[in-house]
């Protein structure tokens, strides 16, 4: 959008602090920001349009439209534009995403084969080759720096000789190989000019950006350089000196001039050091004033927590609550009995029981008046909830009602009145709970189980049923700390961090496609001694006909072929609920001895006979859902055995599973995931609004995230509208104006 060049009469009186820094002390307060926070969008984030409002009024010379850097018309403006850059916040945030050690390339004839370098010589020659089967273009020149001779190829781009000329000296950069000669493939490259701005492009550390199509390197390089000889030194730091003196911060003007162009590495690592705090700062600070607003904004209701029947609950109960329950549960009463809105994260691994905590909870909510509901991904997990609580629940008198979309027509219709009229206490249900038709009597306190699974306008809706309930969100997925404190970090947390005693232990094997019969042979032993188990198909997307094929067929020959002599079951999503309850109750009455399941069972189901496991394809699933999906049979007295399937040759998945095979625990399971594979896959799903960084990387930084958070909370304790921190807040406004995604209530 357009960004309008401000002139510095927009700024407030300059002032050169001792750093060198330069702050601009702004007029008055900016106050818009804090509109924002009464705004309805807010949970959404700051809509775009509302921050062009303020981009106008802003006093920060860094939203200076690029057009304003010497040389960049309107051409390059265009040609930054595909980069996503209008701003020089925006150009000097758009960060190298490698760098080159340029003062320092090693002769040709030193290059190791099989590694990615960089190499510096001249075209000896070059030339179009076509082969002849293939009708293939492959462009190869010779590149010497007379000390050896290397090939440089390009396959299929034969426009790359447009680019050079015999004579020319170029740097590559790419992974170098031995084919007989010395030889890289589709290198990056640059051509190195005499002219006397090749101080930027050679002899240092050269930092290198990704590119959009006819978007050259040096053309961004040079942009950015220019940029920073007009403005470094004069940008205000947003970040107060007492914070970036107590967390040990280089200013803002020095890290943006060396994440960059580092003078050299531990130049590069204080810059960046400073710029991931920024990152994290930003992030929890929005959190901290989310947090703020939910405990002062609205009065919620104060539960009583010491009734007759949370107490008479815990007396039926058929075992002793674990100390970590007990603590979570005195967490969560605090919370109910208080008249501040409870917005609590429960945590704990699969089976570390944290239904009956939920249970509890709600029982809190029913003996003071008021309904509770709980609401499930899945309809078999909802219907597991409900026969579950039911059960807990027979000698208390409590009524307990079920709504899911698969209910016939007239049914729902009643189970919606008991809703309405109050003659339900607890509620368990799926999606359909948020339909708007309905109604809760009195709603006080909404369970979200699974939570990862909705996304944050369907939590708000449920919330929305009630004046104010209190909340708590259950993930049965163990997630790792640092992205809980990025991704919740506005939740109160409470971790159940043990497993009952009496849990049995689940041994797990990791088999090789080729030997699928053993699979089969530990299974049939399992059958002899008495137990039950299932046979897991993935599929990504229930709603494939073609993968739902592909379990079918699987189903149909493991019933003939394999186990011709024993009671096979099958199970998926797209069953009805009748057909579903039918399958499931002869498995659970012992009538199905092989239960083939696609990922439906994930969660929540909870056969105690039901001790293996076979899983199919294993690397298609993510570390975290394998262990979920084996939780499945680590309920009972019996040792549970998982058998994990993959063909380990062709998919090289041995190391990743061989992770998930050597430990149950789901705390460690997690953080090798989100090594693996990343925030944005870790919960399975992109949706859930895990927030993007350029520079932070949540594996390894967890200290600076833990010192920003840390910054961020105090800052908004003291100052929870940052009237008395007008950078900070604007700098707030500038990273998160621009639909400020995050999971949250
Ligand atoms: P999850 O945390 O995965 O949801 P559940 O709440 O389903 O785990 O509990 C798993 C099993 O452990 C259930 O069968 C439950 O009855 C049982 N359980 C829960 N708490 C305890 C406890 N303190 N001692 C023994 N068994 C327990
Ligand atoms: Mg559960």
């Amino acid at each position: 959008f357009a960004k309008a060049h401000l002139s510095t009469e927009h700024f407030g009186a300059r002032q050169d602090t001792e750093q060198g820094e330069v702050q601009y002390e702004p007029y008055g307060n900016l106050g818009l920001w804090f509109d924002f926070a009464h705004h309805p969008e807010l949970s959404r984030g700051i809509a775009r349009g509302d921050m062009e409002g303020f981009m106008t009024r802003t006093k920060d010379m860094i939203s200076d439209s690029v057009q304003f850097i010497k040389g960049v018309g309107p051409f390059r403006y265009k040609q930054l534009n595909k980069l996503g850059i209008y701003t020089i916040a925006d150009l000097l945030g758009y960060f190298p995403f490698r760098y080159e050690d340029r003062s320092n390339i090693k002769p040709i004839s030193q290059l190791k084969a099989g590694e990615f370098q960089t190499l510096k010589g001249e075209v000896l020659k070059m030339g179009l080759i076509r082969t002849r089967h293939k009708k293939m273009y492959i462009f190869e020149m010779a590149i010497t720096d007379k000390s050896a001779v290397i090939y440089a190829t390009w396959f299929n781009q034969p426009y790359m000789r447009r680019y050079f000329k015999v004579g020319d000296n170029v740097i590559l950069y790419g992974k170098v190989e031995r084919y007989g000669k010395l030889s890289i493939v589709n290198p990056e490259f640059e051509i190195i000019e005499e002219d006397s701005l090749q101080t930027i492009h050679m002899g240092r550390i050269v930092p290198i950006y990704r590119l959009a199509a006819d978007v050259k390197q040096k053309f961004i390089r040079l942009t950015i350089n220019q940029a920073i000889e007009e403005y470094i030194g004069k940008i205000a730091d947003f970040i107060p000196p007492v914070i970036r003196e107590s967390n040990n911060l280089s200013g803002l003007n020095h890290a943006l001039k060396n994440i960059h162009f580092p003078k050299d590495f531990t130049q590069h690592g204080i810059a960046r050091r400073r710029l991931v705090f920024d990152e994290f700062f930003f992030l929890e600070l929005s959190l901290a004033i989310r947090k703020w607003k939910l405990k002062v904004e609205p009065k919620g209701i104060s539960h009583s927590t010491n009734g007759s029947l949370s107490g008479n609950f815990i007396k039926v109960l058929p075992f002793e609550l674990t100390p970590a329950q007990k603590r979570v549960i005195d967490e969560i009463c605090r919370d109910m009995k208080s008249e501040r809105v409870m917005h609590r994260l429960l945590q704990g691994d699969v089976g570390s029981g944290k239904t009956v905590v939920c249970a509890l909870s709600m029982l809190v909510a029913v003996q003071s008046g008021y309904q509770a509901c709980l609401m499930s991904p899945t309809e078999i997990l909802a219907e597991q909830h409900f026969y579950n609580l039911r059960e807990l629940m027979k000698s208390l008198n409590i009524r307990i009602a079920l709504l899911v979309s698969s209910l016939p027509a007239k049914e729902k219709i009643s189970v919606k009145n008991t809703i309405k009229e109050g003659s339900a206490d607890i509620i368990i249900g799926t999606h359909a709970l948020l339909q708007e038709n309905v109604e809760f009597k009195n709603l006080s306190l909404v369970v979200i189980d699974e939570q990862h699974k909705f996304g944050v306008e369907q939590r708000n809706l449920l919330k929305q049923k009630g004046v104010n309930p209190d909340v708590l969100v259950v993930s049965a997925t163990p997630i790792p700390r640092t992205l809980a404190l990025t991704s919740y970090g506005d939740l109160d947390i409470s971790v159940i961090d043990e497993l009952p005693a009496e849990r049995s232990n689940v041994r797990t094997y990791l088999i090789d496609e080729e030997k699928r019969e053993l699979a089969y042979d530990l299974i049939r032993e399992k059958i002899r001694q008495g137990r039950q188990g299932y046979i897991i198909y993935p599929l990504i997307d229930e709603s494939l006909t073609l993968e739902l094929k592909a379990a079918k067929k699987m189903y149909e020959k493991l019933k003939k072929e394999v186990f011709g002599d024993l009671r096979v079951g099958l199970i998926h999503g797209r069953l009805n609920k009748q057909e579903r309850d039918f399958v499931m109750n002869e498995f659970r009455v012992h009538r199905i001895d092989i239960l083939v399941s696609t990922t439906v069972i994930e969660v929540g189901i909870d056969i105690p006979n039901a001790t293996f496991m076979l899983i199919e394809h294993a690397e298609r699933f993510g570390l975290s859902q394998l262990h979920q999906i084996r939780g499945r049979i680590a309920r009972s007295r019996h040792e549970g055995t998982c058998i994990v399937l993959s063909n380990i040759k062709a998919t090289g998945s041995k190391e990743r599973l061989s992770a998930f095979v050597n430990t149950t625990d789901g705390f460690k399971i997690a953080e090798e995931d989100l090594k693996l594979r990343g925030p944005g896959e870790f919960f399975g799903i992109r949706q859930h609004g895990f927030p993007e960084f350029k520079l932070a990387d949540v594996t390894t930084d967890l200290d600076l995230l833990n010192c920003a958070r840390r910054a961020a909370f105090e800052m908004v304790k003291s100052d929870p509208n940052l009237n008395k921190n007008p950078t900070v807040k604007a700098e707030l406004v500038r990273r998160f104006g621009d639909a400020f995604k995050i999971t949250v209530l």
